[in-house]
């Protein structure tokens, strides 16, 4: 059998994990795949992965809670062996508000979520990483425009991301792990339908400085080049991938 690198992939059932996992597996790496709810989704993520030669396996898990992490992890050593690359890509938007209307359940969801997930999956990928790695955060353009009266629980998520970032790259580079992230902007995928406004991308497109929405694929590009050797000299370090935002 080959002795392919392994990519683990967060929210990976589609939007930009999805295509993240496609564009690893065309670079010869093993994938695998998380997500929470959509076992189909996730499972023709997998198919497409495998067309491509590679290996593909699907773990279910709440990457918000500690257990269903540590239990991810657990199939992941059994699955594959190994860790080279960890995308911490699941995130959730809620529907748009100013924060006098939200309470701490959503604050706490998000944070939860898009936070406590990418503190907890890098703690258990580098215990795994003793002779190095690379981890990419899925962090946004909002964490530096704030998302007012739409989402600045969401916003804020993603400041944190930046932060973890940059820390943890200090924390984990003599130890040959790098972190970097992408701060995606204006997708095409569902998550905007999720947050209220199915049509957010076109709505606002004409703002960016290119005047179109990004599309997964974009993204996946970007996540690639900071996770493999291309970049090996970056770590800390951040793509904007927003149109100009
Ligand atoms: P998406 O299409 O809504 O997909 C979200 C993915 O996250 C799904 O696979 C979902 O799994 C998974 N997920 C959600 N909560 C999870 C949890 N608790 N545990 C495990 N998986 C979970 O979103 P997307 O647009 O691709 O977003 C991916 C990342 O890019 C997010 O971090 C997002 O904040 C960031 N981003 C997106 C944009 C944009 O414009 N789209 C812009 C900036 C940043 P299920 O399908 O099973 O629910």
């Amino acid at each position: 059998m080959k002795d392919n690198p392994v990519v683990l992939i967060t929210g990976a059932s589609r939007g930009i994990g999805a295509a993240t996992a496609v564009y690893f597996a065309r670079f010869n790496y093993d994938v695998c795949i998380n997500y929470k709810d959509n076992v189909t989704q996730a499972n023709d993520v997998a198919l497409q992965v495998r067309s491509l030669g590679v290996r593909a396996e699907v773990v279910q898990g709440d990457v918000s809670n500690e257990g269903d992490v540590v239990a991810m992890f657990a199939k992941l050593d059994h699955l594959f062996g190994k860790i080279d690359v960890l995308i911490n890509n699941a995130g959730i938007l809620k529907p748009q508000m100013s924060l006098l209307d939200m309470d701490a359940a959503r604050i706490n969801d998000v944070l939860s979520t898009n936070v406590t997930s990418a503190f907890l999956c890098s703690r258990e990928a580098i215990k795994r990483m003793s002779t190095g790695g690379s981890i990419v955060n899925v962090s946004s353009r909002a964490s530096c425009t704030g998302s007012p009266h739409e989402y600045i629980d969401y916003a804020a998520s993603k400041g944190a991301i930046d932060s973890l970032t940059i820390g943890l790259a200090k924390e984990v580079a003599k130890q040959g792990v790098r972190v970097n992230a992408v701060r995606p902007g204006l997708i095409y995928t569902d998550m905007h339908r999720d947050g209220g406004e199915a049509g957010r991308v076109d709505r606002l497109k004409h703002n960016l400085p290119l005047g179109r929405g990004g599309y997964p694929e974009e993204v996946a590009a970007a996540i690639y080049f900071l996770a493999s050797a291309q970049s090996s000299f970056t770590t800390g370090a951040f793509i904007d991938v927003a149109g100009g935002l």
